[in-house]
């Protein structure tokens, strides 16, 4: 199902015509109205008057995390106050949050990009959605919800945090479609089970799950457990929120809304441009941002991108989901290991549960790389012989994976703490000035 079917099945060409039109727009406008571009642009010798096709992207300079840090709250929106009618922020782990405005153009091309998402992921008018991202400052769950009316879906903003409450909600409601992390998606499953609900018994056939990874292994269990067909979405606040990209039905990358958003993949080492198809890192400018426009915002986030049309029928380039994050990438004993990797091991052993937390620390000067990983069931506990070999079989599969050594501990079913929302998968306790783990949130 499409929501603008014009716009989403646009030619090639027609596509690039506009991006092109809107980047040297954008560009001017940025120049104009945000100091720091001024100061960027005037330090690299760019003119952005002098941008003539869609390639010269490549002189204009990155804007970073720290640009928006630098500049808190208010220094990168390009206009005055008055014309500022939401705000949204996203915590990082030190310092302060970073802060975004949006104007009331803003919010109607933001509610129409997630619009497109969610009816290509296959909500309708029909859906009755239970929003379970926490409301508040984080774009998640607001974005969603504008989107979602503007399909003209039921919306029932449940919020997180009283799970059950939750789960009595979805069966009495009706509820057809799930917004939450794949992580709350597991865990409302568990409590369906705890309270002696049936997935039968309730109506869920649609996942729109975001906000955190999720490797297909990850996918299939929650889909297994709560009966219903799980897509994923990209996004985040300093580019807008969600609505940056999303699954449709036939779920081979999510389709960017290329006609407000213009990616590339560079190398993360070099900052060049790579060639279609090649993994980097995923780097962003909005086309149509009045409040807040970002220039080659640079997402952290390792994916690559293609153009080859799909068989829905939407001609917007895709990205695959990210494998990791430039800061996520834990280095261990000089190796390079991402989370996802480790999930995609753990996801696919029927005796243990979607949940996992890597502990990572240090004895003398090498680093040691604990798997905690939850058993399925308690009576495994019983039998010592299968544990050792359900032990040294999982630690043999992350061997071969990863290429290192890696402790794997089994603990007791549900000992692993939940959270409603993002999980809490990585614990480094390595001396801070080494460790090479953020936990910085989108
Ligand atoms: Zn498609």
């Amino acid at each position: 199902m499409f929501f603008d079917k014009d716009a989403e099945t646009m030619p090639r060409a027609e596509i690039e015509k506009i991006q092109l039109e809107k980047l040297k727009k954008t560009a001017v406008y940025c120049y104009e109205n945000v100091k720091l571009y001024k100061d960027k642009f005037d330090k690299a010798g760019f003119d952005p008057a002098k941008i003539k096709t869609l390639s010269d992207i490549k002189y204009i300079p990155f804007t970073t995390k720290e640009d928006f840090r630098d500049n808190y709250p208010f220094g990168l929106f390009a206009v005055p106050m008055k014309k500022i009618v939401r705000m949204h922020a996203s915590s990082g782990t030190t310092g302060k949050p970073t802060v975004v405005g949006y104007t009331k153009a803003d919010l109607y091309m933001w509610s129409d990009c997630m619009a497109r998402i969610v009816a290509a992921a296959g909500a309708t008018p029909d859906d009755i959605v239970q929003i379970c991202f926490g409301y508040g400052l984080f774009t998640g769950a607001l974005g969603l919800h504008y989107g979602l009316e503007k399909l003209g879906a039921a919306v029932v903003p449940s919020s997180s945090g009283n799970t059950e409450k939750t789960v009595m909600m979805m069966r009495d409601f009706g509820t057809t479609a799930l917004v939450s992390t794949p992580s709350y998606a597991l865990r409302i499953g568990e409590v369906m089970e705890e309270v002696g609900i049936k997935p039968e018994e309730i109506k869920l056939r649609l996942g729109l799950l975001g906000s955190e990874g999720c490797t297909p292994e990850m996918r299939d269990q929650i889909e297994s457990k709560l009966h219903m067909f799980v897509t994923d979405n990209y996004g985040m606040s300093e580019l807008m929120g969600p609505g940056v990209s999303g699954e449709c039905t036939e779920r081979c990358g999510m389709h960017f809304n290329e006609d407000h958003f213009l990616p590339e993949i560079i190398d993360p080492a070099t900052g060049e441009i790579l060639p279609e198809g090649q993994s980097g890192e995923l780097v962003v400018t909005t086309l149509d941002k009045e409040g807040l426009p970002v220039l080659r915002y640079k997402t952290h986030d390792i994916t690559s991108i293609t153009y080859e049309p799909c068989k829905c029928g939407r001609t917007h380039a895709r990205m695959m989901k990210p494998t990791g994050r430039t800061d996520d990438m834990l280095k261990i004993r000089g190796v390079n290991v991402f989370p996802s990797q480790i999930e995609s091991v753990l996801m696919v052993v029927p005796e243990i549960a979607p949940h996992y937390q890597l502990v990572v620390g240090r004895e003398g000067s090498a680093d040691n790389l604990e798997v905690r990983v939850e058993l399925a069931d308690a009576s495994l506990l019983d039998d010592y012989r299968n544990l050792d070999e359900l032990r040294s079989r999982i630690h043999h599969d992350l061997k071969t994976v990863l290429g290192i050594s890696t402790k794997v501990s089994l603990v007791e079913p549900k000992s692993i703490e939940r959270t409603a929302g993002k999980a809490k998968r990585v614990i480094d306790n390595r001396p801070k000035e080494t460790a090479t783990f953020s936990v910085e949130s989108k």
